[in-house]
């Protein structure tokens, strides 16, 4: 789970890493109020989880509240790559020396912890690591030893004033159970400060048990609705950009179908997947008409493709499960719906499908051809 930036500062806070004072305002006023409570000049920060919010000109410095009042005008509301702006941090301003960059990550292929850091700070991280990957120091943390600040100094060219806020992220990430921070940037102001200027915080959900001040963290404002609706019905599911629907069983299968998916909607008019959505071993009736609710109330879906291979499920209960869901979802399922079904009972679960024959359903025996059969019927 991807935190706000105010919500980093938290946790930065709760572990001593030094940060501007600031606080969160919905509106123009209250940005005001907490430029006047600052003094002198703020910065006003769109509060969205994406990056890159400066590019978009969702980050101002300025002057005055005044100003502050102006810039929170014109920031709530606005739209970054699709995130709605419905909060601004209004923080100090730092007066910036040096920008630095420092993460600390789980390294999955190296089946460890990875501190990042360059003196090339306030830049796109990618930019930097495919134009000066010499820029870009990788220094291996042992979680059992901890982390080593100098170390991490050394190779980057960092500032020795950094040892302390190094050592406070590292606590951050470890105690939090993060599998992600990241300070773009760390700065060096002109008094020889060190400060967390930003901040980006993935929590590891796995561990949400053991993290009861995360509870508070969860339903955040800036989930996609329908994202929220199946998480709330136990599914797995992610939005994508296409317009074909893909439901499947498994996550293997479903990122399978995702690729098959993707190839058909190349050779047609089909933009590609819409979704992620895996129902899980189950399919009963109740959870397929779960995952076909949230996938039809998705404007942007043109067809679906239900791809599900029996298992301990067999294919009679899992059709049964998508006329059920139909009938259940009346009105609501007015999209085509490409069926494949193989596995256990397959042969019973197609006799199903054939007898309900439902109107918006086409049964096809192979996941290309249905592949192929979705892209075609989302083709504008
Ligand atoms: P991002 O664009 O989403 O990564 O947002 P950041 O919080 O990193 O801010 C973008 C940029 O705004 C930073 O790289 C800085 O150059 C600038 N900036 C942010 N805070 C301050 C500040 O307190 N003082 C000054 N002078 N610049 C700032
Ligand atoms: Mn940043």
């Amino acid at each position: 789970m991807d935190l706000f930036e105010h919500e980093a500062r938290d946790l930065f806070e709760r572990h001593g890493v030094p940060i501007p004072r600031g606080k969160v305002a919905t509106t123009p006023e209250s940005a005001r109020a907490i430029a006047v409570e600052l003094g002198g000049s703020v910065v006003v920060k769109a509060q969205v989880k994406t990056g890159g919010r400066g590019k978009a000109g969702g980050v101002k410095v300025v002057h005055s509240p005044d100003d502050a009042e102006q810039a929170a005008e014109d920031i709530l509301g606005m739209d970054i790559k699709g995130h709605r702006v419905q909060k601004v941090l209004v923080t100090e301003a730092s007066a910036i020396a040096e920008e630095y960059y420092l993460s600390f990550l789980l390294d999955r292929a190296a089946r460890t912890f990875l501190a990042m850091a360059s003196t090339e700070g306030g830049m796109d991280i990618e930019t930097v690591a495919a134009t000066k990957p010499g820029a870009l120091a990788r220094v291996p943390v042992d979680p059992l030893t901890g982390v080593d600040a100098a170390r991490i100094i050394e190779a980057a060219g960092l500032p020795a004033a950094a040892a302390d806020a190094i050592v406070a992220l590292w606590t951050v990430f470890a105690e939090e159970d993060a599998t992600l921070v990241e300070v773009n940037p760390l700065v060096l102001t002109t008094d020889g400060a060190v400060v967390a200027v930003d901040g980006k915080v993935t929590l590891d959900a796995n561990a949400a048990f053991r993290q009861p001040s995360h509870a508070g963290f969860v339903d955040s404002p800036d989930e996609h609705p329908l994202e929220r609706r199946a998480r709330e019905s136990g599914l797995n599911y992610v939005k994508l950009d296409g317009d074909i629907g893909v439901i499947g069983n498994g996550a293997g299968l479903v990122l399978s179908t995702l690729d098959v998916v993707a190839a058909a909607a190349a050779e047609s008019g089909a933009r590609g997947p819409a979704n992620f959505l895996d129902i899980g071993g189950g399919a009963s009736a109740e959870i397929m008409a779960a995952g076909l609710g949230v996938i039809l109330g998705d404007d942007q879906v043109r067809s679906v493709f239900v791809n599900v291979f029996g298992g301990i499920t067999a294919c009679d209960a899992v059709a049964d499960g998508i006329v059920h869901a139909l009938a259940l979802l009346g009105d609501r399922a007015a999209k085509p719906l490409v069926v494949r079904l193989d596995g256990n009972n397959v042969a019973e679960g197609r006799r199903i499908l054939v007898e309900a024959a439902h109107p918006l359903v086409t049964l096809v025996d192979t996941m290309d051809d249905a592949a192929g059969a979705a892209a075609k019927l989302a083709e504008a």
